[in-house]
């Protein structure tokens, strides 16, 4: 049962258009992984923390450095050089007293990426690295945990919905990794634009509300202002989610 501060906190969202008190329950009764938690992963982070998720395990290692400054929300100028993670865990809990965050100060390996997903109700994943990307979609199919796929470059951000057992994985996606750009360009409100469209896909996944936009890609080209979406289809030869695996 939600607390009278918590239905305080949360009367925005509760009500026609938005969530049901149920959908708000089961929120509070959620957990996600979000990984990683920079200019994508920490406003979603953020977004989850303050719209009431139960518990959000938080993957993100190394220190705070100046060129995170253009996007980082979590961290400030006084962060630079701090550990990331705990920090930012820190930050979140300030924010809202009913979530509890673990912090991880360090990205996932195989075994642990299929440890977390197994305990959690969704993984949100945000990491620059396609291996990553990879490694935390082949852990929600071998645990059957819906994905959230945030990606971007530039201006132009990305946004892929799977359910496990239905809907096309990541791999389905991308047969063959893309070559990876060490520093890519990228700018900081087309970030917090994916991350915080991540973050509700979550949302409504775990609250039960809403239309979550399994099996399509939603793009965002800010460069040129064109948002589209498009239906992804799931090969069954896929050596990740296919029938032969
Ligand atoms: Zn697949």
């Amino acid at each position: 049962m939600l607390t009278d501060d918590e239905l305080q906190r949360y009367s925005r969202q509760i009500g026609p258009g938005v969530l049901s008190r149920q959908g708000q329950e089961r929120l509070r009764e959620s957990s996600v992984l979000v990984t990683r938690a920079g200019g994508m992963g920490g406003p979603a982070a953020l977004a989850l923390t303050t719209a009431g998720v139960g518990r959000i395990v938080l993957a993100h290692g190394g220190r705070m450095i100046t060129p995170d400054l253009n996007r980082q929300i979590l961290g400030s100028e006084a962060t630079v050089g701090e550990f990331r993670a705990p920090h930012f865990a820190d930050y979140l809990r300030s924010m809202n007293r009913y979530v509890e965050v673990e912090p991880l100060d360090h990205e996932p390996d195989d075994d642990e990426a299929l440890e977390i997903a197994a305990r959690v109700d969704a993984v949100l994943s945000c990491p620059p690295t396609f291996d990553e990307r990879l490694r935390l979609s082949r852990a929600a199919v071998d645990t059957s945990t819906p994905l959230i796929d945030a990606a971007q470059w530039g201006m132009m951000g990305t946004l892929i919905v799977v359910d496990p057992s239905r809907t096309a994985c990541l791999r389905c996606v991308y047969p063959q990794e893309p070559p990876f750009e060490e520093l890519f360009p990228v700018v900081g409100a087309i970030s917090a634009a994916i991350g915080s469209l991540a973050a509700l896909e979550a949302i409504k996944i775990l609250s039960g509300c809403g239309e979550p936009i399994f099996g399509k890609m939603l793009m965002y080209d800010g460069f040129r202002g064109r948002a589209s979406q498009i239906d992804l289809r799931r090969d069954p030869q896929c050596p990740v989610c296919g029938d032969a695996r």
